[in-house]
């Protein structure tokens, strides 16, 4: 059996933002067994309870939630004409399923797969902070004051401004921390550093990290159910 918030059930499914659902929800018009919900909080089993919305059986497929140590030369997209894309590399048909997020193809490490669009809103939106850690493998030598242009927040020459992050320059390969995901972001900020970027590898995404999820590189699994609920 597995239980779930009503407004938990309603917005995983697609049927809108928390705050929405919670009002289709007080409205009555969400039901268990032909009774109204009502409380957004009510523990709910999809499997087993006869759930409706506006009058119409309410079929709820759980979200799934992948994990790849991605390969260089697999691209971060569900189609492509050119390149195998991740969704074809791991062989998912499941509609919906897309990456959280862009990897460039020569980038390896971990990248989340899922259904799950309001988790993706969360774990991507700037305005969230969410880290995310590179490993990053450079030439040339850094300037002394890269880690304090990088916390500063860096302003490129075309005038894009990335928000602080953290770097930690005491070995090649540097860890970089970023809280957001501008396209190209660690290779465009090692590039104005004057240190162009060799090979980039993502370690750590929220609180899921490469080191704990016994991925080598190229392989996948879905995410344990301990694993699923650090993200939601
Ligand atoms: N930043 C990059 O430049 N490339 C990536 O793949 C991810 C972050």
């Amino acid at each position: 059996m597995t239980l779930m918030r009503a407004d938990k059930l309603l917005a995983s499914a697609g049927v809108g933002t928390r705050t929405e659902v919670k009002k289709i929800i007080k409205a009555g018009r969400f039901k268990r067994d032909e009774v109204p919900v009502r409380n957004p909080e009510e523990k709910l089993d999809p499997e087993t309870m006869k759930l409706s919305l506006d009058d119409t059986p309410f079929c709820f497929a759980a979200n799934e939630y992948w994990i790849l140590n991605k390969p260089a030369g697999v691209l971060s997209a569900t189609e492509d004409r050119r390149h195998e894309t991740v969704i074809s590399y791991m062989g998912l048909q499941r509609k919906g399923l897309a990456p959280c997020g862009r990897l460039d193809i020569d980038t390896e490490g971990l990248l989340l797969v899922t259904d799950d669009g309001a988790l993706v809103h969360r774990l991507l939106a700037p305005s969230k902070r969410v880290p995310k850690q590179y490993e990053v493998h450079y030439t040339g030598t850094l300037p002394p004051d890269a880690a304090a242009q990088i916390a500063a927040g860096m302003t490129l020459e075309d005038g894009t401004r990335f928000l602080p992050g953290q770097l930690d320059t005491s070995d090649n390969p540097a860890l970089l921390t970023i809280f957001e995901g501008k396209f190209h972001e660690v290779k465009r900020m090692f590039a104005a550093l004057g240190c162009p970027v060799e090979k980039l590898r993502r370690l750590s995404m929220g609180p899921l990290r490469l080191s704990d999820l016994g991925l080598k590189t190229g392989e996948f699994r879905k995410l344990s159910p301990a694993e699923e609920s650090s993200l939601l």
